[in-house]
């Protein structure tokens, strides 16, 4: 399956990509756009940058929903522009550098030399502008409101909210057809941001993986995060075995484990 765009609103897309079955956004307003995340690679982000021009001529920004290396490692195919972001520059590139090396080991164990060249040769592009409060993005006869949404899968979550549309696009907070990510997460707050973000009933809710959703489905998944959340405030308060909490969670067993671990940490 090749890459593909999906209308969820007037003029708002998802591209939803083969690789990691990412969902990647787009907002077009009357003067200018705003792209979701980048892509894996610099390959992908130039795949994705043209896929953006077949839709507009439009100048652009970027947001990163945050600094895992799929969501952002496409941008230097976008040239110079605006970049908003949660985490600052430095921390962008020292987590960049460290997961580059990470998964050129990866691809290469899988056997996927070239992907592990691609991600070699992509030149990262951190933050040029700081979201550390809400944002409101003037599109031209739109706006695009760009927040901080964490600690949740990450330390440097952002949302962005198209009010006039209903759409929500959640980063990793919400995934679709795979468990969520905890490796980096804080379990606790990712249970209580996920459930703030839904506070305005958004009609459309893309995740940073998988199909978009509608808030019936975000609801379901806001829920488990809660459940996964009051599993893990049971084991750290000796009330329930780790054991039991990783077979009775809503999530896969090594998920639970993950969460567990992370929690146990914080
Ligand atoms: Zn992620």
């Amino acid at each position: 399956m090749e890459d593909r765009w999906v209308g969820v609103a007037d003029r708002v897309w998802v591209r939803r990509c083969r690789e990691l079955d990412l969902s990647l956004g787009l907002v077009v307003g009357d003067d200018r756009c705003l792209v979701i995340d980048t892509g894996v690679d610099t390959d992908h982000g130039r795949a994705f940058a043209a896929a953006v021009r077949e839709l507009t001529p439009l100048p652009w920004q970027i947001a990163y929903t945050h600094d895992h290396y799929d969501h952002w490692f496409g941008t230097a195919a976008f040239g110079e522009c605006a970049v908003w972001a949660v985490g600052d520059a430095s921390a962008y590139v020292g987590s960049g550098e460290v997961q580059r090396e990470r998964m050129a080991v990866q691809y290469r164990r899988e056997g996927r030399e070239r992907a592990a060249e691609r991600l070699g040769r992509s030149r990262l592009v951190p933050p040029n502008r700081t979201v550390a409060e809400a944002v409101e993005l003037d599109l031209g006869g739109r706006t695009a409101l760009l927040r901080p949404a964490g600690p949740a899968h990450t330390d440097n979550d952002l949302a962005v909210e198209v009010p006039d549309a209903g759409v929500l696009f959640a980063g990793d907070l919400f995934e679709h057809g795979a468990p969520p990510q905890y490796d980096d997460a804080f379990p606790q707050h990712w249970a209580r941001s996920a459930a703030h973000l839904l506070r305005r009933s958004p009609a459309t809710v893309v995740p940073g993986h998988g199909e978009p959703g509608d808030h019936r489905w975000a609801l379901g998944q806001a829920r488990d995060l809660a459940e996964v959340a009051r599993l893990c405030g049971e084991v750290a308060a000796g009330r329930l075995r780790p054991e039991e909490a990783a077979a009775n969670g809503p999530f896969d067993a090594a998920t639970m484990r993950t969460a567990l671990e992370r929690t146990a940490t914080q």
